[in-house]
């Protein structure tokens, strides 16, 4: 069982994205993993539900009484198996944002949920003006002990943070938007830092994941409603899964385009060894991958 942790549970009438409020059920999610007998489960469900834009999002949305109850961790809790800083850490989107933005050495980047500091180190390493925000002070400690400077990166939650607005060419939301009660806020005060032309990088989970669906349809036969998307009460926390339409359904609001798109299959973890090859190939030629990044231009 979870731990115990006092919820209340705000409706969305609208979608957070597209502020559309046509969208259709698609089961439960309980407050603890499912497992593979979900019948068997205890715990309590919200309903999840899916955007006519894509976004998956539980409504009512279960907000924790404290924050800290979802991530006061050590930073080996949550990441238990990262490894140590290379240069191939965010090299490729690195790689991207270079070529989408015309680089030239000294470019101001922010990394929005800079955890343990990797990708401010390859940035800098790669010749941008480096800066970030964590609003979880273990991480910061963490990040700073393996050589980050402390003025540079701010201990701080996105939206205590501040800067200058259209100071940074580039801004990067790794792992970030998916956590988040308002992702259309944090898009909205990060598009106000970046200048015209800048881009803005995020990472998010796919609505559209192959293993997703297959695990919701094994559910089905099961006899339950229940479903596998998102996990607003237990680790890792995700309250919500993206669609490219959903970003831009954004960017018409905001003021943004996403200029490219990609989806990745990512290693599928529930997938049996030998099939993951296959499973890999499947996901890419039908865009089903676990993870979605966007770029978003100014
Ligand atoms: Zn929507």
């Amino acid at each position: 069982m979870p731990p115990a942790r006092t919820y209340t549970f705000r409706p969305v009438p609208l979608c957070e994205m597209c502020g559309s409020a046509n969208r259709r059920l698609l089961g439960l999610r309980l407050s603890a993993s499912q497992g593979l007998r979900p019948r068997r489960a205890e715990g309590i469900a919200v309903p999840v539900k899916r955007c006519q834009c894509g976004m998956v999002y539980a409504d009512p949305l279960p907000v924790p009484a404290a924050m800290a109850d979802h991530y006061d961790l050590p930073p080996e809790e949550y990441w238990t198996n990262q490894a140590p800083w290379d240069e191939s850490y965010f090299a490729r989107e690195i790689a991207d944002a270079k070529r989408l933005l015309g680089f030239t050495p000294g470019m101001t980047a922010l990394d929005i949920g800079a955890g343990r500091g990797l990708a401010m180190k390859s940035l800098a390493h790669a010749g941008f003006d480096a800066f970030g925000i964590e609003p979880s002070a273990p991480f910061r400690d963490r990040a700073i002990a393996d050589g980050a400077d402390p003025a540079r990166l701010t201990l701080a939650a996105l939206e205590d943070a501040a800067f200058a607005p259209a100071s940074f060419d580039f801004i990067t939301f790794g792992a970030v938007l998916e956590h988040l009660y308002s992702p259309g806020l944090a898009l909205e005060k990060a598009l106000g830092w970046l200048r015209p032309g800048g881009v803005i990088q995020a990472e998010v989970p796919s609505s559209r994941w192959l293993i997703s669906r297959l695990v919701n349809a094994f559910f089905r036969l099961a006899g339950t409603t229940y479903v596998t998307n998102i996990s607003p009460m237990h680790a890792p926390f995700h309250l919500y899964e993206f669609s490219l339409a959903a970003f831009e359904a954004k960017g018409r609001e905001l003021g943004f385009t996403v200029a490219e798109h990609r989806f990745m299959a990512c290693d599928p973890v529930h997938v049996p060894r030998l099939l993951k090859p296959l499973a890999a190939r499947v996901m890419d030629a039908t865009k089903t991958g676990m993870q979605l990044t966007v770029w978003l231009r100014k």
